[in-house]
């Protein structure tokens, strides 16, 4: 990102968050488009479109806000009924951008999910969850914890598998 005041987040490499540009938002890819700053609304949905209101160097730190608030609004869909399934009581969940994990929980019960989720399928975002939540009962990824996952998400296999074909392209 060029010039202005502050510390905006560095772009990332290969994004120029143009118009026409491919962003995923629950595994479907939206193209940018330029909306009215009047308008209210800093990004939203429409059909194959995802429109932006931010000038073109606000753009980039627009969209990781609002893919933050899509995630949470996923962890607050999921988290309260995983954990009752699964039996565990996460102390804190917080979502934020990483470039590369996607999740993660400490031994003190903090659970960590990456911005991007919304990015990806559902499915695949419910995977995380489901990852994430399994290790507060298995700090490691022995046969008990893939075990547990496997009993909470039978196709789990699977959701890995679309998990890294699309992350890839579910960069902001
Ligand atoms: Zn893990």
């Amino acid at each position: 990102m060029r010039g202005g005041a502050g510390q905006p987040p560095e772009q990332c490499q290969g994004r120029s968050y143009a118009d026409g540009e491919t962003f995923l938002y629950r595994g479907n890819p939206l193209k940018l488009e330029s909306g009215d700053e009047a308008s209210g609304a800093r990004v939203r949905p429409s059909g194959d479109c995802l429109i932006v209101s931010a000038p073109p160097e606000g753009r980039r730190k627009t969209l990781l806000w609002w893919y933050t608030a899509e995630t949470e609004k996923i962890a607050r869909d999921l988290i309260p009924a995983w954990s009752k399934k699964l039996g565990v009581r996460p102390r804190a969940v917080e979502v934020k951008y990483a470039k590369t994990r996607w999740g993660s929980c400490s031994s003190s019960g903090r659970v960590f999910l990456n911005s991007r989720l919304a990015m990806l399928p559902d499915r695949v975002a419910e995977y995380i969850v489901v990852h994430e939540l399994c290790h507060l009962k298995h700090m490691n990824h022995g046969p008990g914890f893939w075990a547990e996952v496997r009993s909470a998400l039978p196709g789990c296999e699977a959701l890995r598998r679309s998990l890294r074909r699309h992350e890839r392209d579910a960069v902001i």
